[in-house]
């Protein structure tokens, strides 16, 4: 009837940024399959397979804005961005239940890469040196990486791999917004990545800030951090620079430093937060939980305490912080606690510690005000979507978008935006909510 008219053939818009994709959707079944063969290209990381890569995803994208569930191929007929590599596995699926080219890429070799990759700073290239030394364990590559740099990453390898909850994320931010007000009054601080897109674990926690007065943002972040650092809650990081200019607008991404995705000043670290607070919800000060996945910011019209800053509270040389100094704290810690010996501890060991905090990572970015709402959008993502929007702005419009803006090349000039919604609608794209943005 009129229901099987509409879903065969059913149409799709090409771009992602077109169309919502959200979290829940029909066809996790083969969206799945086709993310194993995704994360099976990325990590042989050989020529070709990051195309390969960026094909499975592309087609599990499509399944995801798909209406209903998929029951037969016809379905897919005027759908782009499927291939058929990809046509393929779907149909295996849909006659089989499962794929046998995603079942036997299920091997020794991928799950070994995917226990070592998920080690904080190891990627491909590394646990492919790993396995060829035939590791195979995270037990034996520890074995093999004893000097103090490598037991201060064990150390805090079970935590960083522990998904990080809603709540913890609520809960920091909470911290960083009071430490943050009270330097910088009117502050507006948004969690984004993520949690933002309403999901209710991530690998960490991105917060996003900015202040609308231009150039009150300058220096803030140095600030903020060595408050922080007085609280005893930072562990490690590393503090960049902001390395923004104004030709970069229009200079073409690939350009940029290697893996270097904007020019913002930002923190990417690990903070300890107590472990308790993964248990209870934590409220912020309005008693509401309401900053999640919403797109307006409560700091914008909040009256922060104007405190008095003490010279202790403006870092002029700003040193980086140092793991290797928490990790002795621990460390001695340890060794006035029940485990005191004068033997050296195991990283297994010291992830054991009777301790009551555990460690997170923690991204702090700084953007100024007039590129805030494209900051917004990049650091909400998600990755796929980025991709696929800038890829829509270039072929489509002629424009270059990049989180500090958009630049039309025909015309040359800057498309500002006061709000997430300015930024769709310079793009001529209809508003699409963070929910909708899980490509
Ligand atoms: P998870 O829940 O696992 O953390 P996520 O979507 O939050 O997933 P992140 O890696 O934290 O993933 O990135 C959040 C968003 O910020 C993504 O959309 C990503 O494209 C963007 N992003 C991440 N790192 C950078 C960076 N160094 N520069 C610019 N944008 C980045
Ligand atoms: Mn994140
Ligand atoms: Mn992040």
């Amino acid at each position: 009837g009129n229901d099987s008219n509409r879903r065969n053939p059913f149409i799709l818009p090409e771009y992602a940024c077109q169309r919502a994709t959200c979290l829940k959707h029909y066809n996790h079944k083969f969206t799945r399959a086709l993310e194993i063969l995704q994360n099976h290209a990325e990590l042989r990381d050989n020529e070709h397979d990051s195309s390969r890569a960026l094909a499975f995803r592309r087609a599990s994208c499509v399944l995801k804005s798909l209406p209903f569930p998929l029951t037969s191929m016809s379905q897919l007929k005027k759908l782009t961005n499927i291939g058929d590599h990809c046509k393929r596995v779907i149909q295996e699926i849909l006659e089989d239940g499962e794929c046998s080219e995603v079942t036997k890429l299920q091997d020794d070799w991928f799950h070994k890469m995917v226990v070592f990759t998920s080690i904080f700073g190891i990627g491909s290239a590394t646990a492919k040196k790993w396995i060829e030394k035939g590791w195979s364990t995270i037990k034996e590559a520890q074995e093999g990486h004893i000097s103090s740099d490598w037991r201060v990453k064990w150390a805090f390898h079970s935590d960083l791999n522990t998904p990080v909850k809603l709540q913890e994320a609520q809960y920091i931010q909470q911290i960083v917004r009071k430490e943050a007000e009270t330097i910088l009054p009117g502050i507006i601080l948004q969690i984004t990545g993520g949690f933002r897109r309403g999901k209710e674990e991530g690998h960490d926690i991105d917060i996003l800030m900015t202040h609308p007065e231009d150039g009150k943002e300058v220096g803030f972040l140095a600030r903020l951090l060595h408050r922080l650092q007085n609280k005893g809650i930072i562990l490690c990081g590393n503090l960049e620079k902001s390395t923004y200019s104004d030709d970069m607008l229009t200079l073409d991404s690939k350009l940029s430093a290697k893996g270097q995705l904007d020019h913002f000043e930002k923190w990417l670290g690990i903070i300890k937060i107590p472990q308790s607070c993964s248990e209870t919800p934590a409220r912020d000060d309005s008693g509401s939980l309401s900053n999640i996945g919403s797109c307006d910011h409560k700091g914008i019209n909040s009256v922060a305490h104007p405190t008095s800053n003490t010279a202790s509270e403006q870092p002029l040389n700003y040193q980086p912080f140092n793991l290797h100094e928490s990790f002795e704290d621990l460390e001695s810690k340890a060794k006035k606690q029940k485990l005191g010996t004068e033997n050296e501890l195991s990283p297994m060991e010291l992830a054991k510690l009777d301790r009551n905090w555990i460690a997170r990572r923690v991204d702090l970015i700084v953007s100024p005000y007039n590129q805030y709402f494209y900051a917004l959008v990049g650091w909400t993502g998600n990755k796929q979507f980025n991709r696929d929007i800038r890829t829509y702005a270039q072929k489509e419009l002629g424009m270059k978008l990049s989180s500090h803006g958009l630049y039309d090349l025909n015309k040359n000039c800057a498309l500002p935006a006061r709000s997430e919604k300015e930024v769709f609608e310079n793009l001529k794209l209809q508003y699409l909510e963070p929910w909708e943005r899980n490509c």
